[in-house]
């Protein structure tokens, strides 16, 4: 099956160009240029006029939780799962993403490898849903962050940690995450901890990295971001805490930061549903973030888009409320877009996603506006497509 779209915005991932035409051709982009120049394969394509319209790489979530809900009580969520459960929730989620324009997401912690089962049953075509790709269950210390709920497992000392890996990778996957400070949600640990030693994080990122797999590291404190940046992780999740240093040396390194402020936005608007003690350490992480996205932004460190969907109150499908957070907090549309697509190809190591050109993957979102004039746009996909079908 062909089709043509005809006289588009089109904003590619990296940049914006009018009067565009897309060629698909089964599932990939055949053909991108100039309408006034289509080639004849286009007049025999089924075409969509796309004057006044743009078009766009379908957005990556680099951070989500299929398995959570997003309900306020995120512990009594995770007391009651179990794997099976986990697959059904996450079922049901993965298609919330896909239509909201979200064409891959990545898994970033549930119970038992149900989210990479369910990645495996969407690629079969056994269920509709974006593009999963998942880390299985999270690596956090012995009483860190996350041992209470069930998205990570406890494994202490360098050996360990390095059999965790291959354990997940061996179960199907595609990415390594690591609890490297404490964290908002989990009582009896501070949000800033650093967990975790140089060695443990250093096998962990050596042996992930042989087997091609990025390494995500939740960190929100200064010591913990520091040393998982040095340990050379791939990425730092909610990375709260940016101080010039960290800013100069992730800069350098070239680590993405992942902001996920719909995660603490989630906690912090909802003083009165979210648990007293998780809504005071939000607060508190929220009084060093604004700072430091701002820093972050100003130093050019490079950015994706994870919402932490799952967590109190951020439910699956907000990648546009994502984008537009990190607008809000002080980065041009046009940096969020690149975050929200390009940014996150790069960082999952999947090169056919995350740009419109020909050859990759036909991953498409249409939209009425165009979000890099204005980001709240993204919030209003007219038309999706995974892999040259519609969504
Ligand atoms: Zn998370």
């Amino acid at each position: 099956m062909q089709t043509y779209i005809a006289n588009v915005t089109l904003f590619d991932g990296r940049t914006v160009r009018t009067k565009q035409g897309v060629l698909v051709q089964g599932e990939r982009i055949a053909w991108v240029g100039a309408h006034a120049r289509a080639p004849g394969a286009a007049k025999a394509a089924r075409g969509l006029d796309g004057t006044g319209r743009t078009l766009s790489p379908g957005l990556i979530d680099c951070h989500v939780h299929l398995a959570f809900d997003g309900l306020a009580d995120f512990a009594g969520e995770a007391e009651r799962m179990t794997p099976p459960l986990a697959a059904v929730k996450a079922t049901v989620n993965a298609r919330k993403h896909l239509a909201a324009g979200v064409t891959t997401v990545r898994d970033l912690g549930g119970p038992g490898g149900a989210c990479i089962d369910v990645g495996r049953a969407i690629d079969d075509g056994v269920i509709a849903g974006p593009r999963v790709l998942a880390a299985g269950c999270a690596l956090t210390i012995t009483g860190g962050h996350g041992h209470n709920v069930a998205f990570a497992r406890e494994v202490d000392g360098a050996d360990a940690v390095r059999k965790a890996v291959r354990e997940e990778i061996k179960r199907g996957a595609t990415a390594i995450k690591i609890v490297a400070t404490g964290g908002v949600l989990t009582p009896g640990i501070g949000a800033t901890f650093t967990a975790f030693t140089r060695e443990e994080l250093a096998a962990a990122v050596d042996e992930a990295h042989s087997w091609g797999r990025p390494v995500a590291a939740h960190a929100i404190g200064a010591e913990g971001i520091l040393g998982a940046v040095r340990a050379g992780v791939d990425s730092i999740e909610h990375c709260n805490h940016v101080s010039p240093q960290i800013a100069r040396e992730m800069k350098e390194r070239g680590t993405y930061r992942s902001p996920t402020l719909c995660a603490l936005r989630g906690i912090v608007d909802n003083p009165k549903q979210v648990p007293a003690y998780a809504v005071e350490k939000g607060r508190a992480v929220e009084a060093a973030s604004r700072e430091s996205h701002a820093r972050a932004v100003k130093a050019g460190i490079l950015h994706v888009c994870g919402t932490d969907a799952g967590t109190p109150f951020n439910p699956h499908g907000s990648a546009p409320k994502e984008l537009a957070y990190m607008v809000e907090w002080g980065m041009t549309p046009f940096a969020a877009m690149r975050a929200g697509t390009a940014n996150g190809a790069d960082l999952l190591r999947r090169p056919d996603v995350g740009r419109v050109e020909a050859g990759k993957l036909a991953d498409l979102v249409l939209y009425a506006e165009n979000p890099v004039d204005d980001i709240t746009a993204a919030a209003k996909p007219l038309k999706v497509w995974k892999s040259g079908r519609p969504a």
